[in-house]
């Protein structure tokens, strides 16, 4: 018998999730997608239309964009995790409400668990609120902060900078930050215990 991943596993129970009202309107539930073991989760805010119709995170032009970005430092998705902070489509496109994100930390919390991430980039204010709180994304992007040798690393969001053509530049330039901090943060977990495979930027 195929063993089920505990991603997996938990995924299962995402589905069956009924906590919040909009869990009764979604097509697909949205857990997340990528390598188990990936060294760099990303976390978006909600799935969109394109996301809750196939049950998969940023599917939409958001996540086209995110996948150029990507490219940008020569990683594909398949080698990072991408999250939501929430998991079901909020209706007609509206922000993630407090119950709903309460609601939904569980789960973002329990697939940190069990990643175990070096890099967490949040996308977007939603997701830089878990982890800078009552900081200003227009103040905080591209910057880092640090807590038991996992980076947290605040960025817009790609549909931010789809919507304007002024913030492009800036997020680019902030995926570009990615791979030398992770080199970083590697090197400190290094020091501390016995070394692990980093070859996913090689070309
Ligand atoms: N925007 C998000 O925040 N997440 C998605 O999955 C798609 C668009």
């Amino acid at each position: 018998m195929i063993e089920m991943s505990a991603l997996t596993e938990l995924y299962k129970e995402i589905a069956l999730c009924q906590q919040c009202e909009i869990a009764k309107y979604r097509t697909k539930v949205v857990p997340g997608e990528g390598a188990e073991d990936a060294d760099i989760l990303f976390i978006g805010e909600a799935p969109g239309w394109h996301e809750d119709q196939q049950g998969r995170p940023f599917v939409g032009p958001a996540g086209q964009y995110l996948d150029e970005l990507l490219a940008s430092i020569n990683l594909k998705r398949e080698q990072v995790y991408i999250a939501n902070v929430i998991k079901c489509r909020p209706s007609a496109n509206r922000d993630p409400l407090p119950v709903e994100i309460h609601n939904c930390r569980q789960w973002l919390d329990r697939q940190i668990e069990l990643i175990r991430p070096r890099m967490i980039v949040t996308l977007g204010r939603y997701s830089m609120a878990m982890f800078f709180p009552g900081k200003s994304i227009s103040k905080i992007h591209g910057s880092t902060q640090k807590q038991d040798n996992v980076i947290y690393y605040a960025m817009y969001h790609p549909a931010a900078a789809l919507h304007q053509q002024s913030l492009r530049q800036t997020i680019e330039a902030d995926m570009l930050k990615i791979p030398s901090l992770l080199t970083q943060v590697e090197s400190i977990a290094e020091a501390e215990q016995p070394p692990r495979q980093l070859d996913m930027f090689e070309a």
